[in-house]
């Protein structure tokens, strides 16, 4: 038994060994295609779904299976450590139901968390924008109430499922003079007029996933798919934050153990001067290292996400953390994989190559190094007196 097992349930363990048998049938064997054609995971998406994963934080009465944090933890890692991109897509539509489990009316929960949860439509979460990305509340999307209407205008940036998704939470301000006070939340439909989906980027990794600009132009949406109340969405997105930094570095913990699987297998069999580069103390020092810094990004993670699961709802520093290290970690680790296969690490087939260009978005997405960093810093002045 691994030491991190000894934090899992039976339920948790079963739920790994269903996850990890999909992604290597249906997943990891797509991972390099989708990759290089820069695709959209539909398939993988569907095996998920199949799976009855898609809603696993989702209460059952909304159609979700009531899963663990740490069981969504274990699913998002089995995933991106066959393929990141699908990993991206996978925890996006569980961030598209984040800001209703919170916060959300019970006809916005039942319209749509069902269908979220069983992949008959996609989410997504649009909070950055061209001039806001760190600084998120310095946002310009603005939202006027005209009676039984909002009338939303502005462009959302970096959007992942963006240009796919059936519905977006999008965060805007009501009050554009109050700067985090003046954010609220909203539903908006794939297909509302004055919805335009702008440029799809080209990324450096995770390019099977799109990555979309959206652009408002008099968009007028119900006002019941305001998401909690006026003002509210500076609170709902710093919340919601706290689990997409989970969601980002159990994708992160994933590609990093991905690579490390390859490299460990990989040294044992390749032979130079005689004998398996195992067996030189540089390669073995090199695996052992990587293997510590997973052991200790999964322990960190594992037992942040039991915290949750306890109902701490004190959890935004081990977060953080979590999120940086683990993020780190992924960087680290997919780099040395692809030294340690020397040339074949440069040659796409061999898969290391995207994986380290997978690992560098967990730096920067879900809000970069240096923010964990302030986060964590002022979350040590109030625990840690
Ligand atoms: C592939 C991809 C998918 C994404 N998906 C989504 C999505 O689904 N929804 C969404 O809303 N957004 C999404 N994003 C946006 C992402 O969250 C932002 O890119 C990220 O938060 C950083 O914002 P920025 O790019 O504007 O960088 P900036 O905020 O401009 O930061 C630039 C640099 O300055 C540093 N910096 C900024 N402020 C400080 C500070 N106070 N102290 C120290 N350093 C600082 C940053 O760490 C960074 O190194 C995605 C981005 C990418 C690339």
């Amino acid at each position: 038994m691994q030491l991190w097992d000894r934090i899992l349930s039976e339920e948790e363990k079963m739920l790994r060994r269903s996850v990890r048998s999909v992604v290597k049938k249906h997943i990891a064997p797509l991972a390099q295609k989708l990759d290089e054609e820069e695709g959209f995971p539909w398939e993988q998406i569907r095996s998920l779904a199949d799976l009855g994963i898609l809603g696993i934080l989702t209460p059952e009465e909304y159609g979700g299976a009531a899963g663990s944090k740490l069981a969504y933890v274990l699913a998002v890692e089995e995933v991106a450590k066959g393929c990141a991109a699908t990993a991206l897509v996978f925890f996006t539509q569980t961030h598209g139901a984040l800001s209703l489990l919170l916060a959300g009316s019970e006809e916005q929960k039942q319209k749509y968390l069902p269908q979220i949860a069983s992949g008959e439509i996609l989410g997504a979460i649009a909070i950055t924008e061209p001039n806001a990305g760190s600084d998120a509340a310095g946002m310009a999307t603005i939202a006027v109430r005209d009676g039984n209407e909002y009338i939303l205008n502005g462009n959302k940036v970096f959007i992942t499922t963006g240009d796919k998704a059936d519905v977006i939470t999008v965060f805007a301000k009501t009050d554009p003079d109050a700067r985090h006070k003046g954010m609220s939340a909203f539903l908006v439909e794939k297909g509302t007029p004055g919805l335009i989906v702008g440029k799809t980027e080209k990324k450096m990794g995770v390019r099977g996933s799109s990555t979309a600009e959206l652009i408002f132009e008099n968009c007028r949406i119900p006002a019941e798919n305001l998401i909690g109340l006026e003002g509210e969405g500076f609170r709902i997105c710093m919340e919601a934050c706290d689990y997409t930094r989970i969601s980002t570095a159990a994708q992160a913990l994933g590609i990093a153990q991905g690579a490390f699987d390859i490299a460990f297998q990989y040294a044992q069999e390749r032979k130079q001067f005689g004998k398996s580069i195992y067996d030189f103390q540089a390669i073995q020092f090199m695996l052992v290292d990587m293997f510590t810094e997973i052991t200790n990004a999964r322990l960190l993670l594992y037992q942040s996400a039991k915290l949750i699961d306890e109902g701490s709802r004190e959890f935004t520093m081990e977060a953080s953390m979590a999120k940086a290290y683990c993020s780190e970690v992924a960087g680290r680790v997919t780099d040395s994989a692809v030294q340690i296969l020397g040339g074949y690490g440069y040659i796409r087939d061999y898969q290391v190559e995207r994986m380290m260009r997978d690992a560098k978005i967990t730096q920067i997405y879900d809000g970069t190094s240096q923010i964990q960093r302030m986060v964590i810093a002022r979350n040590m002045l109030k625990r840690l007196d």
